[in-house]
């Protein structure tokens, strides 16, 4: 589902319960970025959302990924060498020794990591987020206060740390780290966005009570 956040920034909300995938996102300016492109057998729903927009792959200019599960990162492999990819170092060599190599990803062309990333003149912050995955990043947009939480934060819940490599004291330390923020919308990996100063910040609150049972 196809929706206009502000001008310049597009979110491609998962709804379907069959199939897991993620949400993704679109920032446009002088140059146009992907957040998270989601698996491959359903990238569909992002070439979908772009024709809606009039767009093609080509105008692509930056795909970032949060972190390198299959269902955020595999639609990298759809883009083509006019596109940048970028994703924590940290998470690409997870990856790679994770599969033994086996992953099919392209090379990086961009290592985010914490501190500002300005593409097209869009200014960013990238926070290193480990805990769902040890080289997950959050990207904060300070233009619209908003945070594109991946798979760390959601709305009434957080991600998983059983998966390879996650950790649950670590998963803590990033949550209380991105609440620091000012945040008026959060935008996560999965499920619906959170709206409003107050409601994010219940929303964290909401989190923090889960912290005993992880
Ligand atoms: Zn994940």
């Amino acid at each position: 589902m196809l929706y206009k956040v502000f001008d310049d920034l597009y979110a491609f909300f998962w709804t379907s319960h069959m199939e897991n995938n993620c949400n993704t996102y679109l920032i446009l300016g002088k140059e146009n970025i992907l957040i998270d492109p989601g698996h491959g057998h359903l990238f569909d729903h992002v070439l979908q959302g772009l024709s809606s927009l009039n767009m093609s792959l080509s105008q692509i200019d930056a795909v970032l990924v949060t972190h390198a599960h299959p269902d955020h990162i595999e639609g990298v492999l759809q883009f083509g060498s006019g596109t940048r990819f970028g994703i924590s170092k940290e998470e690409y060599d997870f990856i790679l020794d994770y599969t033994a190599g086996k992953v099919n990803l392209p090379e990086p062309d961009l290592y985010l990591a914490e501190g500002e990333l300005v593409l097209g003149g869009v200014h960013l912050e990238i926070l290193e987020t480990p805990g769902h995955s040890p080289g997950e990043i959050c990207i904060y947009w300070p233009r619209h206060k908003t945070l594109f939480s991946g798979d760390l934060v959601f709305e009434g819940s957080l991600g998983r740390t059983d998966l390879p490599s996650g950790s649950a004291s670590e998963i803590k330390e990033s949550i209380r780290k991105v609440a620091g923020l000012e945040i008026d919308l959060i935008l996560p990996g999965h499920g619906g966005p959170v709206q409003g100063r107050q409601e994010v910040r219940n929303n964290f609150q909401e989190i923090e009570g889960l912290f005993k049972y992880l």
